[in-house]
């Protein structure tokens, strides 16, 4: 827990939000300015800054296997998932997150 860090108030509960998805170890929630149809974040419970300081691939494995299942619940089967890793790639919040969006083209490359 990083008392300064929005994502770590999410997952503590000390911020209201719209929790679409939680277990033992990860939170989702839908995205305060949606990208798309459906936009939501993954992230863990414990606080990564960022994709680099990812130290296990159990930490790892503990985000992406929950998303098949949120998107299964939802009835997705098409649907973007983006890392952002440092300013320089659009990364805003510093505690690790996926986003995931859906309902609507993409196209490629991302801009
Ligand atoms: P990044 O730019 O770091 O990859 O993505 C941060 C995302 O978090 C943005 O899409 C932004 O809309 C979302 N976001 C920032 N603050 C909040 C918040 O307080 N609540 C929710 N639900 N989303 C947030
Ligand atoms: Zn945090």
């Amino acid at each position: 827990m990083n008392s300064e860090c929005i994502f770590c108030k999410i997952a503590n509960k000390e911020i209201k939000t719209d929790i679409i998805y939680e277990d033992d170890n990860v939170i989702a929630f839908n995205d305060l300015n949606p990208q798309a149809p459906v936009h939501f974040l993954v992230i863990p419970k414990k606080h990564y800054p960022s994709l680099n300081e990812i130290d296990s691939e159990e930490a790892f494995m503990k985000i992406f296997s929950a998303i098949p299942k949120i998107t299964k619940k939802l009835g997705i089967k098409e649907y973007r998932t983006v890392i952002n890793t440092g300013a320089q790639a659009g990364q805003t919040v510093f505690h690790i997150h996926v986003h995931v969006m859906a309902g609507r083209e993409f196209t490629w490359p991302a801009g």
